[in-house]
């Protein structure tokens, strides 16, 4: 029995327990009641929906994509912020180009018919062709004596050969397939997602087949299931032809139409009838990569979900605190940004506040990992462990020190250890495009981690309490910018 009485009571003093970090100053007056409805749990609560299986990723364009969008409009709605979007809604639609694969794209051996979908699933792309196939079955390294053989002719790769940089995908590079179909666990039904700014050429196929379609299509053309296994004794791999002259149709279609895809936008007015006219932003980006070919799911945790977490959070506790800022701050969670801040350019070439009203741009991009070593985006040997209090503080000194310095007296009541060698993901998010225009901007960045842009970064990995302590200074950070007597200094136009 006495524990009982004793839990709930132990409950209430872990929960007054100061949730900055250590050596931190306390919270300033008239802050508190929206600062400590910041909580680890409640960003957890947010990220659950945004990374889970609902918002399938979240790519631009998609219904998963549209789903966050709706998710974060409803909160919004719910904290009482102004719907200053379209028609008293919390969407800016952004115009994009969508395509899809026609879902009649198929492979096609006499009475076989392997459908885009089902069977196969292919990157959107218009060819019409009749080729051999070659099977080419093995692990990384290995190598085809003559590559030639693949040259306009069906690949279709199993094992490790499937990976990206493998050797057989290094001699593809010269030896052009008409297409090149990787054996995968399952294939998704053709979606439509924003066709990519840059011109891809699309005159070869990618994408992927099951197994069992594989199996099918080794049979029907006469190799055997022989072709999808590498025996013993042939350890590196093997290359199996059909006899010349079974010719596999394949057909694959693009279909284009235009979707405006929503920027979620949110005031909350400033309490200054003067100074509520200028607006201090706060973003993050809604999107993520969506959905593979083959299926798998990326579902952004940490890029950006965790960002978004933190903005909703920030919303809630701003419209929490009885004080407000005396100039209005703006929230604004960007869709595109993956396909090249596109949300973000189009916000700050159509901007919904004059942008001469805009005093900075406080951007959450990647805000919930400890940073470690990645091969190719950070080369240190770095390791999570070390980096459990650290973030990035990326380009808020470029334009105006002052923000600089307001962010850093704000820090000293969370007590984040700041870093500074990521300077170089500075043109890399969504605050840079209104850094172009002029305005200050700072970047809260967490930093890399091995499971960017991987299927890998998911929720299980994310520390709840970093995102609720970039959204505390982000929050205390809106406070000072937004109640200054006069607008943050510039120093310099742009960049
Ligand atoms: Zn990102």
């Amino acid at each position: 029995m006495r524990f009982r009485l004793i839990l709930p009571v132990l409950a209430v003093i872990l929960s007054s327990l100061p949730a900055q970090y250590e050596g931190a100053k306390p919270v300033p007056q008239g802050l508190k009641k929206g600062f400590a409805s910041i909580s680890p749990d409640y960003c957890e609560e947010i990220l659950s929906y945004l990374a889970g299986p609902e918002c399938q990723g979240r790519g631009t364009g998609t219904d998963g994509y549209q789903k966050a969008a709706d998710f974060v409009a409803a909160r919004f709605k719910e904290f009482g912020l102004k719907p200053i979007g379209e028609k008293g809604t919390y969407f800016q639609h952004v115009p994009f180009t969508v395509a899809r694969t026609d879902p009649k794209s198929h492979l096609k051996f006499r009475n076989l018919k392997l459908r885009c979908g089902e069977h196969v699933a292919f990157r959107a792309a218009d060819v019409e062709t009749e080729a051999e196939v070659v099977f080419v079955t093995g692990g990384f390294q290995f190598l085809l004596e003559t590559p030639t053989k693949l040259n306009r002719r069906i690949v279709i790769l199993h094992g490790d050969v499937t990976r990206r940089s493998s050797g057989v995908r290094r001699q593809m590079r010269r030896n052009r397939p008409a297409a090149i179909l990787a054996v995968a666990d399952s294939v998704q039904k053709p979606v439509w997602t924003p066709s990519s700014r840059r011109r891809r050429r699309t005159t070869q196929v990618n994408g992927s087949i099951t197994l069992a379609a594989a199996k099918r299509l080794a049979k029907a053309i006469g190799v055997g299931e022989r072709a999808l296994t590498v025996a013993e004794g042939e350890e590196d791999g093997n290359v199996t032809t059909p006899a010349s002259g079974r010719n596999v149709a394949l057909v694959v279609k693009k279909e284009t139409k235009s979707r405006g895809v929503p920027n979620v936008v949110g005031l909350l007015e400033g309490s200054d009838p003067k100074l509520k006219k200028q607006t201090v932003i706060a973003g993050s980006h809604l999107d993520h990569l969506g959905v593979g070919t083959n299926g798998v799911v990326y579902p952004g945790a940490d890029d950006d979900g965790s960002g978004s977490a933190a903005l909703v959070a920030l919303a809630r506790a701003l419209s929490k605190n009885p004080r407000k800022p005396k100039r209005s701050v703006l929230f604004l969670a960007f869709c595109g940004e993956e396909r090249g801040l596109v949300g973000s350019r189009y916000y700050t070439d159509h901007p919904i506040i004059p942008l001469e009203d805009a005093i900075c741009e406080l951007q959450m991009d990647m805000v919930g990992r400890n940073e470690e070593h990645h091969p190719s985006e950070n080369r240190t040997n770095e390791k999570g462990e070390d980096n459990v209090k650290t973030t990035h503080l990326i380009g808020s000194k470029r334009i105006s020190q002052e923000l600089h310095e307001t962010v850093l007296a704000m820090n000293e009541h969370i007590g984040f250890t700041l870093e500074y060698d990521q300077e170089g993901v500075y043109t890399r998010s969504d605050h840079y495009m209104f850094a172009r225009k002029g305005i200050p901007i700072s970047f809260f960045f967490s930093g890399f981690h091995k499971d960017y842009h991987r299927p890998s970064d998911t929720v299980d990995k994310i520390n709840f309490t970093k995102i609720a302590n970039t959204a505390k200074l982000v929050y205390l950070t809106v406070h000072a910018v937004g109640n200054k007597p006069h607008r943050l200094k510039r120093e310099r136009k742009s960049r």
